[in-house]
């Protein structure tokens, strides 16, 4: 919040130059609003104003002589089939403190940094002591809220609290919705509808406490898939996809738990400029991570598609047996998504039971994560109490149900089947007596 090495701090209010009521930044309209009178002052304009627009570069469905094209499928993909490597195990266990502490420890140092000013709040004289590395904070007594005036003026931010690289922090963001308070009920509606799950795990009340508010860098893309599928009522083909899917950047945070939190709302798509954010966000920028970028949407797919294919056919066993997917990237589709966040570990053993929480910042939905002794783990998720309104006409996550389908003829012509249909009949022996007696 100051320039520390010079020891100067300037606090500016936030008071509306017409009125004297409070300002409130307003990342939305990319401002700051007199919530009294409607007076509106522009952010400064900073670097992240020159990102170019995201396009989207959707291609519909196909369909020709009433059956659906499926050409973008057509090629099986082995490496699809691959499970995620024994590091994965490693990786997921690890808290976020320790993965930031690994790979940008000067980063943990500037978020941990404790130290706080000691000022008279100069709209009502009470004593505060805000942290220096908050940009924005507000009085605690009189409501009225305060920025480092130098940061306020030029929308400069300090960059050593981005984990990672400055140049590879994305300029653009979904808007928080959610206070912390909001946030912390929502963990504690996901532990009282799953209370067997995380019944010891006590996250409702260090939610209350602990719950970190990120911004976690993802990139938006077109996820197409076909699969062929083992069940216990036979064989069978499906198609499905996810539009507008957010694919991460990063592995600090978990994957699959980050992906529960879908659907988003990208009609509300707007600039992020650090120095206007209020209280204590943590920002993370984009990671290099190899060849994990590709291979994420593959370990999702597999981890996902049995509870999906339950959910939907009721099918209890599941075996993939064959994957081809399509990924159709945007176009400067990259973004930051708000999240809270919270990690609980029993005790220090390296295969401690844990538990991560995590709750979508604009829309309220909430999903948490056990992590115990096995290979095993358990994903729940809860809707929010208050259904979220999207934004009409606005790009969004859409997810299609899985569709059974079966090869017709060329050009990649697929039949569409109800579930009962689309079993392989076996052949030989086995599908002469399921044909006397089936
Ligand atoms: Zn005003
Ligand atoms: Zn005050």
């Amino acid at each position: 919040m100051a320039d520390r090495e010079h020891g100067k701090i300037a606090v500016s209010a936030l008071a509306c130059k017409d009125c004297g009521a409070p300002m409130y930044p307003d990342m939305t309209k990319g401002g700051m609003s007199c919530s009294y009178c409607g007076h509106f002052v522009p952010f400064a304009p900073t670097d992240e104003d020159f990102v170019p627009p995201m396009t989207f570069r959707h291609k519909p469905l196909e369909i020709v002589d009433g059956c659906l094209k499926l050409g973008h499928v057509a090629i099986m993909d082995k490496d699809a089939l691959k499970p995620p490597p024994s590091v994965e195990r490693r990786i997921r266990r690890t808290q976020l403190d320790e993965k930031i502490r690994e790979y940008d420890a000067s980063a943990l140092d500037a978020i941990n940094d404790e130290a706080y000013i000691e000022m008279n709040c100069p709209h009502c004289g009470k004593q505060l002591a805000p942290r220096l590395t908050d940009n924005i904070f507000t009085c605690p007594y009189c409501g009225q809220k305060f920025g480092d005036y130098d940061r306020l003026s030029t929308g400069d931010f300090d960059a050593n609290l981005i984990v990672g690289r400055k140049y590879n922090f994305f300029g653009k963001c979904l808007p928080f919705h959610l206070s912390r308070e909001e946030a912390a009920q929502a963990v504690a509606s996901l532990r009282r509808r799953y209370m067997n799950d995380f019944a010891d795990d006590n996250i409702e009340a260090r939610a209350k406490d602990e719950l970190i508010a990120a911004y976690v860098p993802v990139q938006l893309a077109d996820l197409r898939w076909k699969m062929q599928v083992k069940s216990e009522r036979g064989t069978f083909w499906f198609y499905q996809e996810c539009l507008d899917w957010a694919w991460t950047r990063t592995l600090m945070f978990d994957a699959y738990l980050l992906d529960e939190l879908a659907p988003w709302d990208y009609g509300e798509l707007s600039i992020l400029k650090p120095a206007y954010l209020e209280g204590n966000v943590r920002l993370f920028a984009s990671q290099n991570i190899g060849e994990w970028q590709a291979a994420i949407p593959s370990f999702i797919l597999q981890r996902k598609t049995p509870a999906r294919l339950k959910a939907a056919f009721g099918i209890e066993q599941c075996e993939l047996l064959q994957v081809s997917r399509d990924l159709r990237k945007h176009k400067f589709a990259f973004l930051l998504l708000p999240i809270y966040f919270l990690d609980c570990k029993k005790d220090a053993g390296e295969n401690a039971r844990q538990t991560r929480v995590m709750v979508n910042g604009q829309t309220g939905k909430a999903a948490g994560l056990v992590l115990d002794e096995g290979e095993d783990d358990v994903i729940r998720a809860i809707e929010p109490t208050t259904p979220y309104l999207f934004t009409k006409g606005g790009e969004r996550t859409m997810f299609s149900p899985p569709m059974p389908v079966k090869y017709i003829k060329q050009p990649f012509l697929h039949e569409r089947l109800r579930i009962e249909d689309a079993f392989e009949k076996p052949s030989g022996l086995g599908g002469f007596i399921s044909k006397l007696f089936g």
